[in-house]
């Protein structure tokens, strides 16, 4: 790390002692900062880099709802409005047991990095609960959705601050949040975006972070003269990001051998092809089932309980679940296996010595904040067509995707290269990304 950063890293840390995922998502944005130090040290005046360490605002609530048995039960809410510095706070929720402030924080400071890199006017944030949906049933979801919205709805709003969805949060809970928001705002305004087609969705947003991410991969290929055409590749998790990268590997020619959820993986050797794929789907967002069940329908495929799925040989690994499901070990593993491109969809999916494995093997690597920003992407697209009260074709959302995650990738090769990291996409990324969050917060003044 740079000297004259370290001060700021300490007291970082010292400030934020018991937020390990926060000081990690920081730590891996220092790693890079060193060199714009270097070049742009005009960036740094007015302690920017404090500033932009510390999220403008956090909520943090009470959320009461009652089960199916009567029973009152009580979870913890939060909203992470990290940075506005790019325009209004942008970011998902996650409803997931595991979720605390050091996760919501990181998922916010994440986001406002990754949403500069769409080069839309969108700010960052996060929020979400410790609320788990599994098991629940739809009236518990609802009526958790509608508790939730009645503190979250005077926060956020079309031009403050416009949530989405994240791990857990899909079309259903996206649905009811949106009722209650419109009930109790008095307002039919695009406040929160990944909404249904009848409602002011947008096509594609559902997509968005899958295919996003395939292209980005695909770019990254391309480059090297390759292409996803019969290549192994597989891809944890099987939910929203994980189902649409699966299907557009597979359009693409590829053969994705794998998927998994926090239980274990699936191995089909034929390739998970788009009918089998309707399966996980239905499987998944449907029956809200355990991915072993493929196995019982899939004759030839096997389940492997744990998180095995890093020793499967493969061409392309995408993490696509949750943070730091990636280790040093399946980095040595997916080396050793000869796999030649990481792309995550997940946040934050690679431990930083997995990171520093797959540098310094000079094998492809897409950071999430650059391969997985497709579904912020149209989540901008989908607040442009609320405003405008418009519908843009499928056709149309997806010509606007690629050209955004064509563009995300040539920012990380240029100033990649302008910095003296050539294919270096991690430095690329957060380089780009710092410089124009840092900039604009110099023109705004002290705020
Ligand atoms: P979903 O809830 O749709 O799916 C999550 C998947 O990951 C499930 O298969 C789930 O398994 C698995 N998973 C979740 N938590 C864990 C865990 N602690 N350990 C192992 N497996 C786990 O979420 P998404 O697909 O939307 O999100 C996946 C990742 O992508 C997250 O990191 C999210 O932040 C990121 N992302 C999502 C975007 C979006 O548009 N949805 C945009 C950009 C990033 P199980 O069913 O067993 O829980």
């Amino acid at each position: 790390m740079e000297k004259k950063l370290q001060p700021v890293f300490d007291k970082v840390q010292r400030k934020n002692e018991g937020e390990p995922e926060f000081l990690q998502a920081v730590s891996e944005l220092f790693h890079s900062l060193g060199k714009v130090y270097r070049k742009n040290e005009e960036l740094f005046r007015d302690n920017v880099l404090e500033r932009i360490l510390e999220p403008e605002r956090v909520l943090m609530f009470r959320v009461p709802w009652m089960d199916d048995s009567g029973k009152v039960q009580v979870n913890r809410g939060f909203r992470v409005e990290h940075s506005s510095a790019l325009g209004p706070y942008k970011g998902g929720l996650r409803f997931h047991p595991s979720v605390n402030l050091s996760m919501m924080k990181f998922l916010a400071f994440e986001q406002t990095f990754k949403n500069a890199l769409t080069a839309l006017p969108l700010g960052g944030g996060k929020g979400g609960s410790d609320f788990d949906p599994k098991g629940k049933s739809d009236a518990e979801v609802m009526r958790f959705c509608q508790s939730f919205m009645n503190e979250l709805f005077r926060h956020i709003g079309d031009q403050t601050d416009v949530p989405a969805g994240d791990i857990g949060v899909g079309v259903r809970e996206i649905g009811f949040l949106f009722g209650q928001y419109k009930k109790i705002a008095n307002r039919f305004a695009g406040a929160l975006t990944g909404k249904g087609l009848l409602y002011g969705g947008s096509e594609l947003r559902l997509e968005a972070t899958g295919y996003g991410l395939i292209y980005f991969a695909a770019y990254m290929l391309a480059r090297k003269g390759k292409s996803f055409e019969g290549k192994r590749v597989s891809i944890s998790g099987s939910g929203n990001v994980a189902q649409f990268a699966c299907e557009k590997a597979a359009a693409l020619g590829a053969r994705v051998v794998a998927l998994s959820d926090s239980g274990g993986h699936i191995e089909d050797d034929e390739g998970i092809d788009l009918a089998k794929l309707e399966f996980v789907k239905h499987l998944k967002n449907e029956k809200r089932g355990r991915i072993f069940e493929y196995v019982e329908r899939f004759k030839g495929s096997r389940y492997i309980a744990g998180n095995e799925i890093w020793k499967i040989p493969v061409d392309v690994a995408m993490p696509c679940a949750t943070q730091n499901e990636l280790d040093d070990l399946d980095a040595a593993a997916l080396l050793e296996n000869g796999c030649i491109c990481i792309a995550e969809g997940a946040n934050m999916p690679s431990t930083p010595a997995a990171i520093s494995k797959f540098l310094d093997a000079g094998i492809l690597f897409a950071p999430a904040k650059a391969a997985n920003a497709g579904g912020v992407a149209v989540s901008g697209l989908e607040m442009s067509q609320n405003a405008m009260r418009a519908s843009w074709t499928r056709h149309e959302v997806d010509a606007r995707l690629r050209a955004i995650m064509n563009r995300i990738h040539q920012t990380c090769i240029e100033t990649a290269e302008q910095f003296g990291v050539p294919g270096n996409y991690q430095a690329g990324a957060n380089i780009a990304s710092f410089r124009m969050v840092a900039t604009a917060m110099l023109q705004q003044g002290v705020v």
